[in-house]
C-alpha cells in the first residue's frame, strides 16, 4: 500500500510515493531554483504559476515510474500549511480534484511534520523520546518528541530563521540563491576569524539570528577588503555554535534517545560534523535525514500522512500559512 505525497509550499514542485514504514517508491522534484536565482529569492506570484505548470506533470511522472494505479493508492497526502498561499492552493486543489477522480482519501498535511518525519525515510532511524532541531528556510526551533504524533515546542526563533540568516548572507556576498550550500562551500576554505555575535547564546531555548545577519552587513561595509570565505567561515561558526548549545542545553535539562536534525540546514556538513560530535560526548543518537531528504521533498510528506491515517488527525483541505508544528 503506497501514499502519494505532494508538496508545494514554496518553490519546489515535489510529489513521491511512500510506503508506510518509509520506503520511497518513486519520487521527483521540479525546482524552480533557476527560475528564482534570478531574483535573489522567491516570488510568490512566479512559485504560484510554476507550480501550475509542473504540478500534472511531476504526479504523472512519478506514476508512471512505479507502475501504480492511483485507484489502488491508500491516500494523497498533500500540504495544507505552512507555506504561501498560493503555492498551497496550487497543491491542495490538485489533490482534491486527483482525490475525487480517482476516490482516493486526502488529507491535508503539516509541512513541518513532514520535515520532522524526513529522518525516518528509507530506514527507520529515530528512537523516542527524541530531541527535534528543525533548521529550514522559514523555521529555527526545537522540539521534543516522544511519539511521531507527539510533539511539544521548546524553543523558536524571535525573528529570523537560520536558513533565511545563510540566504541573506549569501546575497550580500553576490553568491546568489539559495544560500546555504554555497556559503558551506566558501566556509570550508576561510578562516572563522571574524568574532561575529551568538545571539542569545546562554539565554534559554529561543533562537534569534537578524542581529548576526545585520553584523555581517556592518562587517563587509566597513572591511571590503577581508576575504569572503573568512566572513562566510566566521558567519558559520556563530550560526553552528548556536544551534550546538541550544541542543546541548536541551540534551541536558531533559534527556533523550535520539537528537534529529532536520530540515534544509540540515544539509550543512559542518552542521552534520558537529552534531556528530556533540551526540557522541553525550552518548545520545544522531538522526540524520539522508540529503536528498533534507530539503523540501514529497516523500517526507507521504510519510508524515502515514501517522495522519494512524491517529486519525485531519484537518481542512485549506492553505494555512502560518501553522506551528504542534498543530496537524
Ligand atoms: P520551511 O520548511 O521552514 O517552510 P523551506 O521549505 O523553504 O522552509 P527548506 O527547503 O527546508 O526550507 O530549506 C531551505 C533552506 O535550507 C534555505 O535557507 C537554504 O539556504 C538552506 N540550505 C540548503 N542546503 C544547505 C546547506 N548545505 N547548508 C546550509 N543551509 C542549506
Ligand atoms: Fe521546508
Amino acid at each position: 500500500e503506497l501514499v502519494l505525497g505532494i508538496e508545494t509550499s514554496c518553490d519546489d514542485t515535489a510529489v513521491a510515493l511512500v510506503s508506510r514504514d518509509g520506503q520511497v517508491v518513486a519520487s521527483a522534484v521540479a525546482s524552480q531554483t533557476e527560475i528564482h536565482n534570478r531574483y535573489g529569492g522567491v516570488y510568490p506570484e512566479v512559485a504560484s504559476r510554476a507550480h501550475v505548470d509542473k504540478i500534472l506533470p511531476t504526479v504523472r511522472m512519478v506514476l508512471e515510474d512505479s507502475g501504480v494505479r492511483p485507484q489502488d493508492l491508500r491516500a494523497i497526502g498533500v500540504t495544507r500549511g505552512p507555506g504561501l498561499i498560493g503555492s498551497l492552493m496550487v497543491g491542495l486543489d490538485t489533490a482534491t480534484g486527483l482525490g475525487q477522480g480517482w476516490g482516493v482519501p486526502v488529507v491535508g498535511v503539516n509541512h513541518l511534520r513532514g520535515h520532522l518525519r524526513s529522518a525516518d525515510l528509507e530506514e527507520k532511524r529515530v528512537d523516542y523520546p527524541a530531541l527535534i532541531l528543525l533548521v529550514s528556510g522559514g523555521h529555527t526551533l526545537l522540539a521534543r518528541m516522544s511519539s511521531p504524533g507527539e510533539i511539544k515546542l521548546i524553543g523558536t526563533t524571535k525573528d529570523d530563521s537560520v536558513g533565511e540568516a545563510y540566504d541573506k548572507v549569501a546575497r550580500m556576498l553576490g553568491l546568489g540563491y539559495p544560500g546555504g550550500p554555497v556559503i558551506d562551500r566558501m566556509a570550508k576554505t576561510g578562516t572563522p576569524s571574524i568574532p561575529f555575535p551568538r545571539p542569545m547564546l546562554h539565554d534559554g531555548l529561543d533562537f534569534s539570528f537578524s542581529g548576526l545577519k545585520s553584523a555581517v552587513s556592518r562587517y563587509l561595509a566597513a572591511n571590503p577588503q577581508t576575504p569572503h570565505e573568512d566572513v562566510a567561515a566566521s558567519f558559520v561558526a556563530a550560526c553552528l555554535e548556536v544551534l550546538l548549545a541550544k541542543c546541548r542545553t536541551a540534551l541536558t535539562d531533559s534527556p533523550a534517545q535520539s537528537l534529529v536534525i532536520v530540515g534544509g540546514v540540515a544539509a550543512s556538513p559542518q552542521l552534520r560534523a558537529e552534531a556528530a560530535a556533540l551526540c557522541e560526548d553525550l552518548g545520545v543518537e544522531l538522526c540524520l535525514p539522508p540529503l536528498k531528504w533534507s530539503t523540501d521533498n514529497g516523500a517526507m510528506i507521504g510519510l508524515a500522512t502515514w501517522d495522519y491515517l494512524a491517529a486519525g488527525f485531519t484537518a481542512p483541505l485549506r492553505p494555512q500559512t502560518s501553522l506551528t508544528i504542534e498543530q496537524y
